[in-house]
């Protein structure tokens, strides 16, 4: 059984790929080639915004974000303590100090109504994560900014094709930023990612901080970095929009059986107490790509070891809070509280989830949870 099926993927969208592969190796043009603008059209359309730029990757996606609204050394970047390191690792590495607010136990995402308190006059930005493949709320956020004259980065890595009151994702604020990583729900062949804003400024900035800063062939006019996307992974990824819809959709209807089956056995939903497994509660206004299938269970390790006796694969995203991490720790974190994070960081685990994943194999995994809740 596996954790996420990308063979299964790739026999379907084959020729397509192959032949694309194979014309980019022909014109030999494999950095900026004309299918990385080809690419970033179509990314632009399907989000709803002017400005699509691919990057590098998810990480360099955050940071030519970051560096374009200029985050320096002594500002405060407010987000969540819940998400994969390169949230936190970004804002460091340009000198900023993570101010985390905790995450609504129902949603894992940054809990909205605390955001206020968290910001003082050394903000200068908000990053919202959108975990698992679900927006945060981002009406709120997007307001509680503008108070401020805050621009919103939303962590989109994980929420590509998730939309939040029928808007996309990516789409919804200052600048959103997404990962093509191979497991992530659009992914590349390889390490990718894109930029988003409507903000014509913003983008010009992008696209030359993913340029070493250039404005002009070898002019330099600011600091950047190589955040380029490849030719070969734009194309990969021109050919995946192909179906992408698609598999939105076959992600959507194999979560949705998983959470009505084993509500059916008992289960309820997270941010709720009363049963030992909890399944992902989706808000009303949103939906989810869902990067992962997670849940809870009280005893994280036994769980894990039986379904990996019976052959089903698990993974941990992720298993400690950003303010645990050593690396953040160690920078004068040691004694804040975040119990919802750390509640959830020792307690969730991912379930195979892929839109090839059949109802048989996933019978077979819901039974094997049945004993669990
Ligand atoms: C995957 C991920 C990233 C980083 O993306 P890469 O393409 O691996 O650099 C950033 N944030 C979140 C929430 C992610 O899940």
């Amino acid at each position: 059984m596996d954790f996420i099926d990308l063979k299964t993927q790739y026999q379907r969208i084959q020729k397509s790929v192959d032949e694309r592969i194979s014309n980019v190796l022909q014109h030999g043009q494999y950095i900026m080639g004309p299918e990385v603008q080809e690419l970033e059209k179509k990314l632009a359309d399907h989000v709803g915004v002017k400005h699509c730029l691919g990057v590098s990757s998810g990480t360099d996606a955050l940071l030519v974000a970051m560096m374009a609204i200029d985050i320096k050394p002594g500002d405060e970047v407010i987000t969540s303590p819940f998400s994969f390191f390169a949230t936190v690792e970004t804002m460091v590495l340009l000198g900023a100090r993570p101010v985390f607010v905790d995450i609504d136990p129902a949603t894992y995402n940054l809990d909205a109504k605390l955001l206020a308190a968290a910001i003082t006059d050394k903000t200068k930005a908000i990053v919202p994560v959108s975990m698992y493949g679900q927006c945060s709320d981002m009406d709120i956020i997007n307001q509680t900014a503008a108070q401020h004259n805050l621009p919103v980065i939303e962590d989109g890595a994980q929420s590509f094709g998730a939309t939040y009151k029928g808007r996309q994702s990516c789409g919804l604020s200052t600048i959103g930023g997404t990962s093509f990583f191979p497991s992530k729900p659009l992914g590349c062949y390889g390490d990718g990612g894109a930029v988003f804003t409507d903000d014509d400024e913003l983008a010009r900035a992008m696209d030359e901080i993913r340029l070493h800063g250039q404005r002009g062939r070898y002019n330099h006019e600011r600091i950047g970095i190589n955040g380029r996307m490849d030719t070969i992974q734009a194309t990969i990824l021109t050919a995946k929009m192909e179906i992408f819809v698609d598999e939105v959709e076959l992600r959507q209807q194999i979560a949705q059986r998983y959470t009505d089956e084993l509500i059916k056995l008992g289960a309820c939903y997270a941010g709720r107490d009363d049963a030992n497994l909890k399944v992902p509660h989706i808000n009303a206004e949103n939906t989810s790509v869902y990067a992962q299938y997670t849940v809870q269970v009280t005893d994280r390790e036994k769980t894990m070891k039986r379904l990996k006796e019976k052959g089903i694969p698990t993974a941990v995203h992720y298993p400690k809070s950003l303010h645990k991490q050593p690396a953040i720790a160690s920078m004068g974190y040691s004694e804040i509280n975040m119990p919802h994070s750390e509640s959830a960081a020792s307690s969730v685990f991912s379930l195979p989830m892929h839109p090839y994943l059949d109802a048989n194999t996933q019978d077979t995994i819901i039974q094997a949870l049945a004993v669990e809740i």
